[in-house]
């Protein structure tokens, strides 16, 4: 570094670059501490933040100062600083990132920071400095934060996730993802959203399926539309009177992803009584024969691409007639505090099928879904109500033998128990 000044400064424009690097947290996290570290600086943390739905941020602070990016990837563009002081050359690490991000375009400019000439040196001790730095120094020990946000304009989930990807394809529906988040362990993302993650998975797959269980008591037939995960049908299958779960995922890279990455959830997919069909749901169901199921259940993602239409009229007209009569239909909800218009056009929908007083909430609360309070929406067909139950002793034992963490014979009727403001969104 010359001795005229005390940092240097590169600020880069990369443009033209690949939109899927551009908006890959994990990818540009490696590439941003490799760049770095090919430049033999010493790392001592890294902070990187993915925004939905698309954009990343991230800093790598180095022993020299720092390296910073944020992107654009609907422009392909990534505008980076590093700033350096010591011997280390940044233009080994702008070489390395052009290669990484496939810059087909950049313009860079440089400039000298901290001009000795215009600053005075005030009286300071360095050799304590020193000794004192060199306790805290650990090269090989450096923080790694690399975070996943969930966001709407308003509000956002931002989850720590070791930067470790573990499954990453790009289906002809979605992008999945199996990344590891620190404190909820592995998980299924889909386009950036959190599906599913081992810590609280079982709230999610243990109140989509026991309540109408229990209310249905002899169920033998169920259709599982989405469920990718495994984590529905594991639960379902838990009851010794289902003879046959049909389920149809639209994506078999996310069955692929979650048999490879996540058996605790995938754990049933081998039991004899599952038919695993990779089709879209909503053509399914609009082929499938009247009144044969028991119990309908849909667990879709979000009404976004594939499972957009899993929200739609004609979808929940074609499910009640595929229906016995004395059916139910479970549907993964969506949240009265994250997409209130989603969660109220589902209850309309489902009330003006299967009756005003025929399509109760269920509300139940998952830690990594944004707000974290979540809804399963029911359609019920004929008698069989779940806030009618009577059989709690059987849910006790029940719960007492398959060692379920969350549903139990008060969870079973206070899910139906809804604050004023949902009534609202959900009035007759
Ligand atoms: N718990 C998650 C949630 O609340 O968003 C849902 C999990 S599950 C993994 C959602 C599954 O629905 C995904 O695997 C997705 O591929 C599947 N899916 C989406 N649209 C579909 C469709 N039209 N037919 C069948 N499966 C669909």
């Amino acid at each position: 570094m010359s001795s005229t000044a005390l940092g240097n400064h590169i600020l880069v424009e990369f443009m033209n670059c690949d939109p899927h690097v551009m908006n890959d947290v994990a990818a540009i996290e490696r590439d941003m501490v490799g760049a770095a570290r090919k430049a033999e600086a010493t790392v001592i943390n890294s902070t990187f933040h993915h925004f939905s739905p698309y954009g990343v941020s991230g800093v790598v602070v180095i022993q020299e100062s720092h390296l910073a990016i944020h992107t654009w990837p609907e422009y392909g563009y990534a505008a980076v600083d590093v700033f350096t002081c010591g011997d280390m050359n940044a233009w080994i690490a702008f070489d390395h990132l052009k290669e990484c991000f496939g810059a087909k375009s950049y313009s860079a400019i440089e400039m000298k920071r901290g001009s000795v000439n215009l600053l005075t040196r005030n009286d300071f001790d360095i050799t304590s400095a020193r000794e004192k730095a060199a306790e805290w120094r650990n090269p090989d020990f450096y923080t790694r934060n690399v975070w996943f946000t969930d966001k709407d304009e308003d509000q956002a989930l931002s989850l720590r996730f070791t930067g470790d990807v573990f499954f990453d394809v790009q289906s002809p529906f979605q992008r999945v993802r199996i990344l590891e988040s620190t404190k909820y362990g592995k998980m299924l993302a889909l386009d950036d959203m959190v599906m599913t993650t081992i810590k609280d998975e079982f709230h999610y797959h243990e109140m989509i399926a026991h309540p109408s269980l229990f209310t249905l008591q002899n169920a033998k037939n169920v259709l599982v539309i989405g469920g990718g995960d495994g984590g529905t049908v594991r639960e379902v299958l838990r009851h010794s009177n289902i003879e046959k779960v049909t389920m149809v995922e639209i994506d078999g890279e996310v069955i692929k992803a979650c048999k490879e990455h996540l058996p605790e959830i995938a754990a049933a997919f081998d039991d004899p009584r599952l038919e695993l069909i990779v089709d879209d749901g909503i053509a399914f169901v609009k082929n499938a024969a009247d009144a044969v199921y028991d119990l309908l259940i849909v667990d879709g993602s979000d009404p976004v691409g594939p499972a957009e239409g899993l929200f739609s009229v004609d979808f929940y007209q074609n499910c009640y007639r595929t229906l016995k009569a004395d059916g139910i239909l479970v549907a993964q909800g969506e949240s009265p505090k994250f997409n209130e218009k989603a969660f109220a056009e589902l209850n309309q929908t489902l009330q003006s099928i299967f009756g005003k007083d025929n399509a109760p909430v269920g509300l139940f609360f998952v830690p990594t879904y944004p707000t974290g309070m979540w809804s399963f929406q029911y359609g019920l067909k004929g008698a069989a109500d779940p806030r009618k139950v009577t059989n709690t002793d059987a849910i006790k034992s029940f719960v007492a033998q398959k060692g379920l963490r969350y549903y139990n014979e008060d969870i079973h009727f206070s899910t139906f128990a809804l604050p004023n403001f949902v009534k609202e969104l959900v009035k007759k």
